[in-house]
């Protein structure tokens, strides 16, 4: 299955991708951490993504556009695959269209993860990190023992951009620039609706109910 998860920064798109792929047998491709590796790494995009992710603005579309057609273009993709990130603009959906297309692919379904701004400032806020991909809440899903991995034992971070002043300025960009693909996508007729105001799990087992319409 092709699938995209769109939703605000903080709806819980990394958190369920991760449950999503390992039930749907597909890879989870989230370009923020495709981003954040090639800053670790240092690499050419990396240093052009930097100054763009701290402040909370979007890389530019023919960065993330080259990097979704080079990993689409992998062989662990012909089985089906969940984009977490992108597409975030209208020209990277309509990329994104033209690739697939190319290739003689289709999306099958949107997942649209809903959540009040209030909650979201909470979520980004609360977000710790680990090196190793894990990711976890100081409240709402907190590792057992503070500040380090149940996965790997490594210590915890906060990412910059889950700071103050870069939340709040990821969620005027998401408003302006990400949300006008929710009609997009409701035009095309694969939009569906996921509440995300509920616990983790529940989200999870709604998402599955809609997914069992599609197998
Ligand atoms: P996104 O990928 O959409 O930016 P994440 O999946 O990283 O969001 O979730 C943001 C933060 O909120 C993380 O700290 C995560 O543990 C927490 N979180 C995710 N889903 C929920 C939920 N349903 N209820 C409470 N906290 C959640
Ligand atoms: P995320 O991990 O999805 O929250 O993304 C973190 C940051 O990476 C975003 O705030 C953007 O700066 C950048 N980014 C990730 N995906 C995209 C995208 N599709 N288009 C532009 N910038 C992106």
């Amino acid at each position: 299955m092709n699938i995209i998860l769109l939703g605000p920064p903080g709806a819980g798109k990394g958190t369920q991708a991760k449950k999503i792929a390992e039930y749907c047998l597909i890879p989870h491709i989230s370009t923020g951490d495709i981003l954040r590796e090639n800053i670790n790494n240092n690499t050419n995009l990396g240093l052009k993504a930097k100054s763009y992710m701290s402040k909370g603005e979007l890389v530019p579309d023919e960065l993330l556009i080259t990097i979704i057609k080079d990993r689409l273009s992998k062989k662990d993709c012909s089985g089906g695959f969940l984009l977490d990130g992108y597409p975030r603009t209208i020209p990277q959906a309509d990329a994104l269209q033209m690739i697939l297309t190319e290739s003689n692919k289709k999306l099958d379904v949107v997942l649209n993860i809903d959540v009040d701004d209030e909650e979201l400032i909470n979520r980004l806020s609360g977000r710790r990190m680990c090196s190793c991909g894990a990711s976890y809440h100081l409240i709402f899903n907190p590792p057992a023992k503070d500040e380090i991995c149940d996965r790997c034992g490594g210590k915890l971070y906060q990412r910059d951009d889950d700071k103050a002043e870069a939340i709040k300025n990821r969620l005027v960009v998401y408003k302006k620039q990400t949300q006008p693909l929710i009609e997009y996508y409701k035009k095309k007729g694969i939009l569906q609706e996921i509440d995300g105001g509920k616990d983790i799990q529940a989200i999870f087992e709604n998402i599955k109910k809609v997914l069992e319409k599609y197998d």
